[in-house]
């Protein structure tokens, strides 16, 4: 027991009951009021009763928070032993004085605890320190709920008298308020402790913006000194809120509590965001009302959500609208009802921004396109979106433009200032252009996709016309994308339909005018009607169907080349190969080997590849890949004869011609149909024909229709021919035909 300080009791004048109480309340009070620690109180409390009644030995138990236990309160003169033995004991029925009392909620007095019931499987302790008789109280608060409980235990058999009953009472009495007081102040520190460390701001103000209180997070949050600033004042501190402020005050009118984020000032100027929560009331004391502000400063929450925001929404090279906003944007244009005209809608492609990327680095290429975004931003008013659909795809979204010949006169701007020459990184001289597809809203598509996808045919259109140019979608667009679509799905059903059919035009040698081959070309009917085999290969290729048409027509010329060797063995086939077909290396290793296969299947003698001519395109050498000489090498091995189709109308650069493995040029009909116009195509035709011989290629002339035309390649020194003059392609059966007679 270690009670050090002397609570000094005022002396009273006689010593009635009620004196005997004042003497003990001043005592306990004026430790109550010095926030002494509960645990002194309470000693002090028992060993006051112990004085006031000699023989007493007085403990105070207290009850666990969940209201099941009895823990050691207060009991200096009972022996550690025994207060260790009780303390946490379950209170119950029967449990002792005290643990019964404590269930009760009632007074329990045991005059012997050797012969008493509730202490029948607990005497043991209590004889052994010698106690005999128990009188508990509990301890109760104002609402009546049982704190714990005080007890006085004596050495002998006793009953209390009606001073001692009045004297427990009042000690648990006294106990209560000491307990009571303490746990309130214990609060009290606890909720200061937390205003004080609070990581947010918080000020009390009375409705004259008088601070009443505010934690030190408030006066760092605004740069204020404790000692200078006591005034709060929202219309003020909240300024730069502007409509959100007099909202928030409106309401702080009306209701208890706002919550929102607004904009405050730190007293040197520095704006700043914040989370606040106000709450509105009343002073219990005064009956004013009080406000208390909570806010936080959100600043860097907010940089950071300003920060994915802008990734979300916006290209970081150009720093444009990126795919996700412009889309948003457009959305908000369809969906706005108001009476609008619409929007304008541009697609643009940059012509040539691979080849500068390739050719000058990513960086020259990132340059130019910044580049290129500042100069159609010149072009633009503020109400257009300009935005970056990723590589070097832009877009433009222009509300209320709608009218053709304005649309017409910014299209042709933005084309003439994405033209002029730009200078990267120094000296560098890059020119580059862009193709616009227009289209319009609701003129011409009523949903987002729908404008895309006709700004995208009619970019496409731009592309496909020479580029630097522009195109309005039109209806013709949208009717050629179906009837491409309706074409892609029926050379599918052709294939497996075997709705193809192969014709032979011959060609002859210009000195015998023998047939000496016969060049393969694919027919195809659909419904009836002969579709142009330029327009269908083209669908074909840009579909990847041509892959397994190509197949196909191999598969069938080689075997009608089998059936030729008992009817003509002196007669060659020349095969069209599209150059999509070259297009990777395992395209052109499937090529090589289908032919192999095909030929395996056909003959189990030796396949007559050196009656087999592929024709192949020029554009195909422009890539000097040494894959593709090894797969045209892999065909001439075989003994296959390889052609170069429509010479001279591709990069007509003749040096490449003595890098690829080739035996034939075949030139293009527009040089021959022109020979009778044009000396300088006729030089044209005989200089290729003499360089070729030069490098021991054959040379075939086709498209000859006319008697001059002949005349002409007989001149040239050609020794091939094929043409209208001679044949047209005609069905295998009169190619049979024809070859009888022979
Ligand atoms: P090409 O390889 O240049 O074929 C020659 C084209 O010229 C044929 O057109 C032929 O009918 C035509 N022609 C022949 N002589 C004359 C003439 O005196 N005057 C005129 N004006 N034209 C003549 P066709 O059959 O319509 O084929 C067009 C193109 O389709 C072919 O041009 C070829 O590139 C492609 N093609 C045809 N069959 C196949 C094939 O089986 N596979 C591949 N990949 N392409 C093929
Ligand atoms: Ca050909
Ligand atoms: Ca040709």
């Amino acid at each position: 027991m270690n009670i050090k300080r002397d609570y000094s009791i005022p002396e009273l004048p006689s010593m009635t009951n009620s004196s005997v109480s004042v003497r003990r309340y001043g005592s306990i009070l004026a430790m109550l009021l010095d926030a002494s620690p509960l645990k002194d109180i309470l000693d002090s409390l028992v060993l006051l009763i112990e004085e006031e009644k000699l023989g007493t030995i007085g403990s105070i138990l207290l009850l666990s928070d969940d209201g099941q236990r009895l823990l050691t309160g207060a009991a200096p003169n009972l022996p550690d032993s025994y207060n260790e033995a009780i303390h946490g004991i379950e209170i119950g029925e029967g449990v002792g004085s005290c643990g019964t009392a404590a269930f009760r909620g009632e007074r329990v007095i045991v005059e012997d605890i050797s012969s008493h019931p509730y202490w029948e499987p607990f005497k043991a302790l209590p004889l052994a320190a010698g106690l005999q008789a128990c009188w508990s109280e509990p301890i109760k608060n104002n609402e009546n709920r049982v704190l714990g409980t005080f007890a006085m235990y004596y050495d002998t058999e006793k009953s209390p008298t009606e001073m001692d009953l009045v004297l427990i009472r009042e000690a648990a009495r006294l106990a209560s308020l000491a307990i009571e007081r303490s746990r309130a102040l214990q609060f009290q520190r606890l909720t200061a402790n937390i205003f004080n460390h609070l990581p947010m701001a918080m000020v009390i103000t009375n409705q004259l913006g008088s601070i009443l209180d505010a934690n030190p997070t408030f006066y760092q949050m605004l740069n204020a000194c404790p000692d200078k600033y006591h005034h709060f004042e929202p219309e003020i501190f909240f300024k730069s809120s502007g409509h959100k402020l007099n909202s928030m005050l409106a309401q702080l009118k009306l209701k208890e509590s706002w919550q929102g984020e607004l904009l405050g000032c730190r007293l040197d100027g520095e704006h700043f965001h914040l989370d606040l929560t106000v709450s509105v009331f009343k002073d219990p004391a005064s009956d004013e009302r009080l406000y208390s502000w909570l806010f936080s400063d959100i600043s860097e929450r907010k940089k950071a959500s300003e920060i994915i925001d802008f990734q979300a929404n916006y290209d970081s090279l150009t720093h444009l609208a990126n795919r996700n906003h412009l889309f948003k944007a457009m959305n908000a244009e369809i969906e706005s009802d108001r009476l609008n005209p619409g929007f304008g809608f541009m697609l643009m492609d940059l012509d040539n921004f691979k080849q500068v990327n390739d050719t000058l680095g990513h960086d020259k290429g990132d340059q130019l396109l910044q580049a290129v975004c500042k100069r159609i931003q010149a072009c633009i008013k503020e109400s257009a979106l300009l935005a970056r659909l990723g590589g070097d795809e832009f877009a433009l979204l222009l509300p209320d433009m709608v009218k053709e010949c304005e649309l017409q006169l910014l299209a042709n701007e933005i084309n003439e200032a994405v033209s002029v020459p730009y200078i990267l990184g120094g000296d560098k001289q890059v020119l580059t252009s862009i193709s616009i597809g227009i289209a319009r809203f609701p003129e011409d598509a009523m949903s987002l996709e729908q404008v895309l996808n006709c700004a995208d045919q009619a970019m496409y259109i731009s592309k496909d016309e020479g580029r630097n140019c522009f195109h309005f979608f039109t209806e013709q667009m949208q009717q050629n994308a179906e009837y491409t679509a309706k074409m892609h799905t029926s050379l599918k059903l052709a294939l497996e339909s075997n709705a193809f059919e192969l014709y032979f035009q011959p060609i002859l040698c210009l000195d015998t005018h023998q047939i000496v081959r016969a060049e393969v070309l694919l027919r195809w009917q659909d419904e009836g009607q002969f579709i142009p085999t330029d327009e269908f290969i083209a669908l074909a290729e840009s579909s990847g169907l041509i892959v397994d048409i190509g197949h196909w027509v191999r598969q069938e010329a080689m075997s009608f080349l089998i059936e030729l060797q008992n009817i003509a063995p002196d007669i060659g086939l020349s095969i069209n190969v599209s150059m999509y077909e070259f297009w990777s290396h395992s395209l052109q290793d499937n090529l090589v080997n289908s032919i192999q296969h095909i030929a395996k299947e056909l003959s189990c003698d030796a396949f007559p590849f050196e009656m087999v001519t592929i024709e192949i395109t020029e554009s195909l050498l422009m890539k000097q890949h040494t894959h593709l000489i090894d797969s045209l090498n892999k065909l001439r091995e075989m003994g296959i004869k390889i052609a170069v189709d429509d010479f001279g109308t591709g990069y007509s650069s003749l040096s490449y011609l003595s890098h690829f493995p080739i035996d034939q040029i075949k030139i293009d009909k527009s040089f021959i149909q022109d020979s009778g116009i044009s000396k300088k195509q006729q030089a044209l035709v005989e200089a290729i024909t003499t360089l070729s011989h030069a490098l021991e290629l054959h040379v075939i002339a086709e498209g000859v229709e006319t008697k001059e035309e002949l005349q002409f390649v007989k001149n040239a020194g050609i020794e091939a021919v094929q043409g209208y003059y001679f044949y047209r392609p005609m069905t295998k059966s009169s190619l049979i035909e024809l070859l009888n007679k022979r």
